[in-house]
């Protein structure tokens, strides 16, 4: 089956640049290059990913977003210039599957594009319940963490922790996100819980916990567990 991406760029180089590429790596791809063109293409062209630049001539990516997600489980990748984190954060508040910052690379495009692709497929099954990243291998109905096949010892909030990074493999969990899911609502902004925790997960799982490989840091946005 042949992806249909909408891709919404009112810039025309990017425009173009993404299309020609898009289209040789076996996309179909439609382009709008405004928030009205993108939402009649949303609703005629039924695609399967949307791309989403955020300043648009006749409005905002993000309104567009919100609107697409009071309708539509479909991924959205914001593809924008704007790189402030509380940008990121209201973006993946809203609804955004995954952000990148332009300029970017294509393969790092590609790869977004699959896990998005892949996070939905799943979604529909029953919710992932094991990561094997090849040194890291985590169970969650057996509640069993190993590196490099030695079991670890994780306290019960490390192990909630890390079984919320399973489920979203390979995507950015906002810090809110991360609290609210861990913790409960109230602590959405005790965000020192997290470092406190991330450092504990750290130092049980990565081989230099200052330089990790699997429990990324997404700076001011959140964390993000390495795609397996
Ligand atoms: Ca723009």
């Amino acid at each position: 089956m042949m992806l249909r991406l909408l891709v919404v760029e009112d810039d025309p180089a990017i425009r173009a640049m993404l299309q020609s590429t898009l289209v040789v790596e076996g996309f179909e791809v439609r382009t709008a290059v405004s928030v009205s063109e993108a939402r009649a293409l949303l609703r005629h062209a039924a695609p399967d990913v949307v791309l989403l630049d955020l300043g648009l001539p006749d409005g905002d990516g993000l309104d567009l977003l919100r609107e697409l997600r009071r309708e539509q489980a479909i991924p959205v990748l914001v593809v924008s210039a704007r790189h402030q984190e509380t940008e990121k954060v209201k973006l993946l508040d809203a609804g955004a599957d995954d952000y990148l910052t332009k300029p970017f690379s294509v393969g790092e495009l590609l790869a977004r594009i699959r896990v998005a692709m892949r996070h939905r497929g799943t979604a529909l099954s029953p919710a992932r319940t094991a990561y094997d990243s090849g040194t890291l291998h985590v169970d969650l109905a057996g509640r069993m963490v190993a590196v490099k096949g030695q079991p670890v010892h994780l306290t019960p909030t490390e192990f909630a922790l890390l079984a919320r990074l399973v489920r979203s493999a390979g995507q950015v969990v906002t810090h809110r996100q991360l609290l609210a899911d861990v913790w409960g609502p109230e602590f959405v902004d005790h965000t020192h819980y997290l470092r406190l925790y991330m450092g504990q997960l750290r130092a049980k799982i990565e081989e230099r916990p200052a330089e990790p490989r699997h429990l990324l840091t997404e700076t001011g946005v959140g964390y993000r567990l390495a795609a397996a």
